[in-house]
């Protein structure tokens, strides 16, 4: 498993014409969402997250009115305060803020500050779940997270092995 972020990145990069053809294979032969979940949920229980949070400073994170009143109760704010000072609003959702530099707002020296009521997509990330509704609707964002998630790049090298994919067909 590749655990150093400029090294996934750099393996996810020379595997875009790869990944391509795996796409286009897994959609011809093997659309099996039973095997991505399967594999994923080994791999991501073999993997310590609070070693990685990648994904803190990789994605923007999108919270509903119960997610404000958990964070709230736990720092003891109001869920106004919470929204005043943690989040922004667009026409369509609540966002935690980043920090000037991309990272969440609540994320500090790699760790979260609020993890016992982290929002649902913090939760659910990296997605491999069944909860997925269908592998060829999420594969574009399965492989954009493969450039930093390791749980999604090994999980995805796996299910090359496990279909029998070789980067030459
Ligand atoms: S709320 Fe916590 S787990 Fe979610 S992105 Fe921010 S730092 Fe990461
Ligand atoms: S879900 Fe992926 S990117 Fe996020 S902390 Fe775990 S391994 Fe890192």
């Amino acid at each position: 498993m590749v655990f150093d972020p400029s090294e996934l990145a750099r393996l996810a990069r020379e595997k875009e014409d790869e990944n391509l053809a795996f796409r286009r294979h897994l959609h011809d032969h093997h659309d099996d969402l039973h095997l991505l979940h399967e594999i994923g949920a080994r791999v991501q229980a073999a993997f310590d997250c609070t070693q990685c949070s990648a994904c803190c400073r990789e994605t923007r994170v999108e919270i509903t009115p119960a997610d404000l009143t958990s964070i709230a109760a736990f720092l003891k704010l109001r869920p106004a305060e919470v929204r005043r000072m943690y989040t922004e609003s667009t026409p369509d959702s609540t966002l935690l803020i980043a920090q000037p530099e991309g990272h969440c707002v609540f994320l500090h020296r790699g760790l979260c500050l609020i993890y016992e009521v982290r929002p649902t997509p913090c939760r659910l990330f990296p997605y491999l779940t069944p909860r997925e509704s269908s592998l060829g609707a999420r594969t574009a964002s399965i492989w954009r997270r493969a450039h930093f998630c390791p749980i999604v790049f090994e999980t995805l090298e796996q299910l090359k092995h496990r279909t029998g994919f070789h980067p030459k067909h």
